[in-house]
């Protein structure tokens, strides 16, 4: 039995692994446009030391990240920030992000006294005097909210946390598709404050005990998995191999690379974006095209920075929302936030350019956009040495999926078409949740159903 991957991100490495764990006769290919496997995840070398440039933290309170790293006896590598207390920039200065919210989204009027001013905290508590709320389908975040906290929640709250996981803008993202546990308690109660409160406390109640950090990283860097996933996975990662056709055969499926060969699979998983994805569905799953259509995606890029060793301002690192009107939209202080970056007491920083629909930044020459970035960042954390020791820019086209007004339906139509054709699969950032843990349980739950 041959099953191909096609997409060598964390996805497509994953379901490879996890096939070739449960079927280790099988023969598994994974074919990777790119020269190197992992996607999104990557790392470079910084002032000596490896740093990532995709992801650089995992979720923690959930299982999937952490249990693949330890199956990778890596389990020893795992690394749990010193502080995750985030600043949020705002044009009267920085405030520490209020505690419990639900992805910024408030459960009370107090303790948001500076991060809203005070109009902005009494718009908050008037939610009481609204007419019972009522949530009857998919509605975009910011539409809700504005509606019933005002619009200072979003704009300094909400649209900082999503700018950082999204790249997306409140006012676009789906309400059901980026905050579920809320949405689930928005249909049950009659105020965004009581949901968010209910859907805090369940969120505590399924952690139980559990006080661990919230997130963690691997010392190597979150970019290394991707070469020990296809080493130990025991599957032929082809790179620099694109997929460009899908057909059905009566024995189950040709896969057509570019440059003419045809490689024949028993079983196909596609963990390609969402482009690439419906271009190979066109002729197997017809019906899967048009709502993969409406899953676009946030191009942005990554500088990553190193400066001497010097004073900083306290925590993990500054959101930094459009109301600024400043360049970067967040600034990670690595050496603070991670021990394993404080080596040799050298100031490692990462920043992030570029949001849906805002992307001219983006068309600076590398040098330029460097430039501007390390600028932007020195003023921020207001570096008595700003002149940075080492620099790297990584541009990421196409980096996040945009899970839009609607985007449960898209994936259930999607998926639909996809089970209709036995021994096909479709997999990745671009249905259930983009972060490390989602990628690897949709990798999970797509062989499961495959096999
Ligand atoms: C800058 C950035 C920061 C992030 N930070 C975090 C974070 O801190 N924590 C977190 O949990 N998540 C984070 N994420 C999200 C997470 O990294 C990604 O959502 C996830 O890695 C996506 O994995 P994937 O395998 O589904 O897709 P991808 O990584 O996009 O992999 C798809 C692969 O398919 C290949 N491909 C495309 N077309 C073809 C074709 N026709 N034939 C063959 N191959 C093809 C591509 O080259 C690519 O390698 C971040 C993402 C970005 C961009």
């Amino acid at each position: 039995m041959r099953f191909v991957v096609v997409g060598g991100g964390l996805t497509g490495l994953t379901a490879a692994w996890e096939w070739r764990q449960t079927h280790p006769d099988d023969e598994v290919v994974v074919l990777e446009a790119a020269a190197r496997p992992g996607g999104k995840l990557d790392r470079v070398e910084l002032a000596g030391q490896w740093y990532d440039t995709g992801p650089e933290a995992v979720l923690a309170r959930v299982p999937e990240a952490l249990d693949l790293v330890r199956e990778l006896g890596l389990g020893d590598q795992l690394v749990a920030p010193r502080t995750t207390q985030a600043a949020v920039v705002l044009p009267e200065g920085s405030f520490p992000l209020p505690a419990g919210t639900v992805l910024g989204v408030p459960t009370s009027a107090a303790g948001l006294d500076g991060v809203l001013t005070p109009a902005g905290v009494a718009r908050v508590a008037a939610e009481a005097d609204l007419p019972p709320l009522r949530v009857d389908g998919d509605v975009a975040v910011g539409r809700l909210l504005r509606e019933r906290l005002g619009d200072e929640v979003v704009d300094r709250l909400v649209e900082p946390l999503l700018g950082g996981v999204y790249a997306g803008r409140a006012d676009e993202l789906s309400l059901a598709a980026t905050m579920p546990g809320l949405f689930a308690q928005l249909r049950r109660c009659s105020s965004v404050l009581a949901a968010a409160t209910a859907a805090r406390d369940a969120g505590a109640r399924s952690r139980g005990d559990d006080d661990g950090p919230v997130f963690m990283t691997v010392a190597p860097g979150i970019g290394s998995l991707p070469d020990v996933l296809a080493r130990a996975g025991g599957a032929e990662v082809r790179l620099g191999t694109r997929a460009e056709r899908l057909r059905r055969t009566p024995a189950g499926f040709d896969v057509q690379l570019a440059g003419g060969e045809v490689l024949a699979a028993d079983a196909v998983l596609l963990a390609t974006p969402a482009g690439p994805t419906a271009r190979l569905l066109a002729g197997v799953a017809p019906d899967a095209v048009q709502p993969l259509a409406g899953i676009p995606y946030a191009s942005m890029a990554v500088v990553a920075m190193a400066f001497p060793a010097q004073p900083l301002p306290a925590g993990s690192g500054l959101l930094v929302p459009p109301v600024t009107g400043r360049l970067v939209k967040g600034v990670t202080v690595s050496s603070a936030k991670w021990p394993h970056l404080s080596a040799g007491g050298v100031v490692r920083v990462r920043s992030s350019v570029g949001r849906f629909g805002d992307d001219d930044a983006l068309h600076r020459d590398d040098a330029e956009l460097t430039a501007a970035v390390v600028a932007d960042v020195a003023e921020l954390l207001q570096l008595e040495r700003p002149e940075p020791l080492d620099t790297r820019l990584v541009r990421w086209d196409d980096g996040l999926p945009q899970y839009l007004v609607g985007h449960p339906g898209r994936v259930a139509a999607v998926r639909s078409a996809v089970a209709a054709v036995p021994g096909l699969g479709v997999a990745g950032a671009a249905y259930e949740g983009v972060g490390v843990p989602a990628c690897i349980r949709d990798a999970r739950r797509a062989v499961a159903g495959l096999a």
